[in-house]
């Protein structure tokens, strides 16, 4: 059986702790699909198409992935449309639960037959996200141990 995995998110910017989720994903799922969304705040500080390049260089070492783009509707409806088994999301703390948790009953409620699959951040990643890269990394700050180096190059050329 060809199971999928689809693992939504902003990846604005991609970052180690995502990249780990979608390695340790891999083992389980024969291809995931990793599903960028499209923007919808201005603080957004790539475009899709910036993220769907970076994200897809930076896991060329996983063969069994492949990066769309998330342009409208639900997720879980995507999660059908795609034929995927599974969502994928990463938990790090106990504020991350409590929403991830009702987000899932309420796929649930949609698409009964498509599981919700959390895959608990690893120690290194916990307090790691894309948002505190993007403020750390305005103020000049070096995040280059926390993303990978494509991603990091891309942050410079942006704060340029
Ligand atoms: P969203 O806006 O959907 O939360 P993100 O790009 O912030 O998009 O996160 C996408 C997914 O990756 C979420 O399931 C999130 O919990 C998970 N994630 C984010 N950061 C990490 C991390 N450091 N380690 C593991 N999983 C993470």
């Amino acid at each position: 059986m060809n199971r999928i995995g689809l693992f939504p998110g902003s990846f604005d910017p991609l970052t180690n702790g995502h990249v780990d989720t979608v390695e340790r994903a891999a083992k389980l799922f024969d291809k995931v699909i990793v599903a960028v969304a499209t923007n919808t705040t201005k603080k957004a500080l790539f475009s899709s198409g910036e993220k769907m390049q970076l994200i897809n260089e930076a896991l060329q070492h996983v063969p069994t992935v492949e990066v769309i783009e998330h342009t409208g509707g639900l997720t879980v409806d995507l999660a059908g449309e795609v034929g995927a088994s599974a969502l994928i999301r990463g938990l790090r703390t106990v504020k991350d639960f409590e929403y991830e948790a009702s987000i899932a009953a309420m796929n649930r409620s949609q698409h009964a037959e498509i599981e919700t699959i959390f895959l608990v951040a690893s120690e290194q990643y916990r307090f790691l996200s894309s948002s505190m890269i993007k403020e750390v990394a305005m103020f000049g700050g070096n995040v280059s141990t926390l993303v990978p180096s494509n991603v990091n190059k891309a942050i410079i050329e942006k704060f340029k």
